[in-house]
């Protein structure tokens, strides 16, 4: 009977292998490194493994990088701001440096629509004055809110939103909406869908993530704990994944499993799986556990 690379034990070896020849890491951040306000369990150890050699790359986009810094270091994750990528900052500076003149309504957060101003970003509010309507995590969407953006849609404004996620973790296995969730409520509104998604799975982040690094592709591998976004992000960019948590495709509930020496490695001479399979073979044969 042929051998299957498929157990759950072979897969964690296989992923530890992959993190072990990983030159650079993407590492995603809720649901990964931290859910709500507490840090993940081995979080900090994974960060301080890949010491400089790592870059935060999230959906999130509520914080800046230099807010989430700080409230990482609280948690006591120490990341310097610049190796925080973020889908809000990122769809802000698109913004600015690609539509310098586009006035914008911006949904968003106070720390993002400071970050906005401070980029050169002309924000406007009423509707009628919209060029491109940039929808943001905005913890304070309402019913006004929503028929302003709405009507500026309908008189033809864009919309460009920072991320598509419908929710992401929280504590005591609570969901948090998030953007996509207010992006449902927007296009039923309108009818309009947007004319831009910044988050992952596009490969923007990951993009700006390997720059960040000076990182190359092929030696890169994505932690992440969402096959729909970090997964088949990784994915479109031929970068290896490593997936944690609940998810089908999870080769560990935390990173913790990641940093495990598998026991195969260290007293059996001949494992299941081969030692010179590449990272991308480790992502293949989670994309057929998954499917
Ligand atoms: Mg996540």
């Amino acid at each position: 009977m042929s051998t299957h690379h498929t157990t759950t034990g072979t897969l964690n070896a296989g992923a530890v292998h992959a993190l072990a020849q990983a030159r650079h890491l993407l590492v995603d951040l809720d649901g990964t490194l931290v859910r709500q306000q507490e840090a993940i369990d081995g979080a900090a150890r994974l960060l301080a493994h890949f010491h400089d050699r790592y870059a935060i790359v999230s959906n999130n986009s509520t914080h800046t990088a230099q807010g989430l810094s700080v409230r990482l270091r609280k948690l006591g994750l120490r990341v310097p701001p610049e190796r925080i990528v973020l889908a809000g900052e990122l769809a802000v500076r698109q913004l600015a440096q690609q539509h310098p003149q586009a006035r914008v309504l911006l949904a968003a957060s106070a720390a993002l629509q400071r970050y906005a101003r401070a980029q050169g970003c002309r924000l406007v509010s009423a509707e009628a004055e919209a060029d491109i309507v940039l929808l943001a995590l905005d913890m304070h969407f309402s019913h006004t809110r929503l028929s302003v953006i709405a009507n500026a849609l309908r008189r033809g404004a864009r919309l460009m939103v920072t991320n598509a996620d419908a929710t992401h973790p929280g504590p005591h296995g609570r969901v948090v909406p998030e953007t996509g969730a207010l992006l449902a409520a927007v296009v039923a509104a309108s009818g309009v869908q947007p004319w831009c998604v910044v988050g992952k799975p596009a490969p923007l982040l990951f993009e700006e993530g390997l720059r960040r690094l000076g990182a190359h592709a092929g030696r890169t591998v994505v932690v992440g704990d969402n096959p729909l976004t970090d997964g088949e992000g990784a994915a479109r960019l031929g970068l290896a994944c490593v997936l944690v948590g609940e998810s089908p495709g999870a080769v560990a509930p935390t990173v913790a499993g990641l940093l495990v020496q598998p026991v195969s490695e260290a007293v059996e001479p001949a494992p299941q799986y081969r030692l010179s399979d590449s990272t991308s073979k480790v992502w293949r044969s989670v994309r057929t556990e998954v499917s």
